[in-house]
């Protein structure tokens, strides 16, 4: 039997994808945000309420368009999935009163994730709410903890500088923005100071699987070619997040 935080965030995770969607195309040209796309690429048609109902309206069309049959983007159905898939995972592994706290911060790293893939932008209208949920969550989850995790996002932000060596071991030069720093600070502010070197780890870790995996794929990235670490130091707070980290007992929500 689901909870009620459970059957809440699984049925509003397609529409908050939907608008993740439209944040994560938008945000980066500072085009105005509207919950969703709104006409077909292809023939203009102007789409009705039922066709922007999340996930449902492309599997019922197929992935085409009602009027043209003009592929649609898998962008958004592929968004919403993955919000989806976030709170399947909330449902699935913290305790009811965790589950909403848990979506805030996997649906923001979601965008942020996308949105440097996308664009090598970690916006601060993102990155700063997110530092303030993790210590609104801290309060309201185990606030016995919230000075370990005021010290997270403080060392956090000045773990810039470790990052940035990450970095340029990896790369070779320097190629980071403010934007990383304020993410590891959120990490930090989110899971406390103790798990600052397991997330820095975790994306360095990522980011080179990812430089070996398109150098054997025969795209190694060029040498002025920019990784995206804001990506992987987004995957690597919300998966430290649901396993919390062994070696220092459970920072997460699961070791309430
Ligand atoms: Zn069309």
């Amino acid at each position: 039997m689901l909870s009620l935080p459970a059957l809440l965030a699984l049925v509003v995770a397609p529409v908050i994808g939907s608008f993740l969607g439209s944040l994560v195309l938008r945000l980066p040209t500072h085009q105005p945000l509207l919950l969703a796309r709104s006409a077909c690429p292809h023939c203009g048609h102007t789409l009705g309420p039922w066709e922007l109902v999340p996930l449902l309206s492309w599997l019922v069309q197929f992935g085409r368009c009602r009027h043209c049959h003009g592929k649609i983007d898998r962008f958004y159905p592929m968004i919403e999935l993955a919000a989806l898939a976030i709170a399947g995972g909330a449902v699935a592994v913290v305790p009811p009163e965790a589950i909403g706290w848990t979506c805030l911060l996997g649906w923001t790293l979601l965008a942020l994730a996308l949105i440097d893939r996308r664009a090598f932008l970690l916006p601060d209208v993102l990155t700063l709410p997110l530092l303030g949920f993790g210590l609104a969550a801290t309060t309201a989850l185990a606030p016995d903890d919230l000075p370990d995790h005021v010290i997270g996002a403080a060392l956090g932000w000045g773990g810039f500088a470790l990052i940035a060596a990450a970095y340029r071991a990896l790369r070779g030069r320097d190629g980071l923005g403010g934007g990383d720093a304020k993410l590891l600070a959120a990490g930090g502010a989110w899971l406390g100071w103790a798990a600052l070197p397991a997330i820095v780890l975790a994306a360095a870790v990522l980011g080179l699987l990812e430089v070996g995996m398109r150098a054997l794929a025969g795209h190694a990235p060029a040498a002025d070619e920019p990784i995206a670490l804001g990506t992987w130091l987004a995957v690597a707070i919300w998966v430290l997040w649901l396993v919390g980290v062994p070696m220092v007992g459970m920072i997460g929500p699961s070791g309430l």
